[in-house]
């Protein structure tokens, strides 16, 4: 009995995308296989990015989201951990469109390229400028904009790490242990989500999300020195709500009392998307239902995402373009076209 709950724990029978990305080239996804030994400890250093691509039925069109600044943040949490940068951040940006095109998705995608210490280096050694590698998946995600629903969401008894212990703006995967403990505590407590306070007692994010309360006309976010995450879906909620909305967007420290009386809180980030919160430590935000500007703003994110503003076109990266592939033999035709590109690795 317990035997075969682990094996249904273990054992996906989710289908998977036909290839992945590893170490420079494209991959048959059955085919990506390391050597146990080379599992586990070098985790403790990788770091990491979430991206989006939007699919546009009309156009025909899969747009990756703010590829460049993804891009960008891989970079710096790729500093932090004082990586060598013998593959470069053009290099992983050309490998996530490679892979989508070859697995010619024609829906909404979630992408997530993972740096790693090359040659097995186990994370609890300290090095310096040593080689890395790239791994690159991609998955299926429909977007949840379009979701009426708004979450529950408690102050996490966990605190958020503070930069002088595991910097928090680097997007790494060592960092998720105090970002599984949130939801886990609140789930204990019956709620959706949790949101931790920092080392100071003022509102950090979620666990993989930043927080946004609407209070009297104005956006109120706390900035990156809380401790969050340098979240871009954030940034581009602020252009949003400038922008769009003609809304002010204070970043200050934030207590939980004011997360209490605000009018809307919402919850962002790359794979959450947009969040109204609706109750918080069991107080009813605003009247309990998601807020108008809360819904403003996903339809905005949503029709900006898919193409729709074209104010926000440098916003997107288009993977077919010219090279739309046909809807039978799409994934053949993808595949030939990136194939040269593939196989070269980019060495410093
Ligand atoms: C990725 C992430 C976020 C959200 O950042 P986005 O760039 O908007 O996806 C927030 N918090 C943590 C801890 C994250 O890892």
């Amino acid at each position: 009995m317990a035997q075969a709950k682990t094996q249904q724990l273990t054992r996906s029978t989710q289908p998977h995308p036909e290839f992945l990305w590893h170490s420079g080239k494209l991959v048959p996804w059955e085919q990506a296989t390391v050597h146990v030994t080379s599992v586990v400890w070098t985790a403790v250093s990788a770091v990491f990015e979430g991206i989006r691509a939007y699919w546009n039925a009309s156009q025909q069109e899969l747009s990756v989201f703010q590829l460049d600044a993804h891009m960008k943040r891989l970079a710096q949490s790729m500093k932090l951990m004082r990586m060598a940068d013998n593959i470069t951040t053009a290099h992983v940006r050309q490998a996530v469109l490679d892979l989508l095109r070859a697995n010619a998705f024609r829906e909404d995608v979630y992408v997530q390229p993972l740096v790693y210490f090359a040659e097995g280096i186990p994370g609890y050694i300290g090095v310096l400028d040593r080689p890395v590698d790239v791994l690159i998946t991609a998955r299926p995600s429909p977007s949840t904009l379009e979701d009426e629903g708004g979450v529950t969401a408690g102050i996490s008894s966990w605190a958020r790490i503070a930069d002088n212990v595991m910097p928090p703006r680097a997007k790494a995967l060592a960092n998720y242990q105090n970002s599984r403990l949130v939801p886990t505590d609140a789930r204990v407590n019956g709620y959706d989500q949790g949101i931790m306070l920092n080392q100071a007692g003022k509102v950090t994010e979620a666990a993989s999300s930043c927080v946004v309360l609407i209070r009297d006309g104005a956006a109120i976010t706390p900035p990156w020195s809380a401790g969050i995450l340098e979240s871009i879906t954030r940034e581009a909620l602020f252009t949003l709500l400038r922008n769009e909305l003609r809304m002010p967007v204070q970043e200050r420290d934030v207590d939980r009392t004011e997360l209490y009386i605000a009018d809307e809180v919402l919850l962002c980030g790359t794979l959450m998307e947009v969040k109204p919160v609706v109750f918080v430590d069991k107080y009813t935000v605003g009247d309990g239902q998601p807020g108008p500007v809360t819904r403003k703003l996903q339809s905005l994110l949503l029709r900006a995402a898919r193409g729709e503003m074209p104010a926000y076109a440098p916003w997107l990266t288009a993977v077919y373009g010219a090279r739309r592939p046909a809807v039978n033999g799409a994934r053949r035709a993808a595949v030939n076209g990136t194939r040269k590109l593939a196989t070269v690795r980019a060495r410093a």
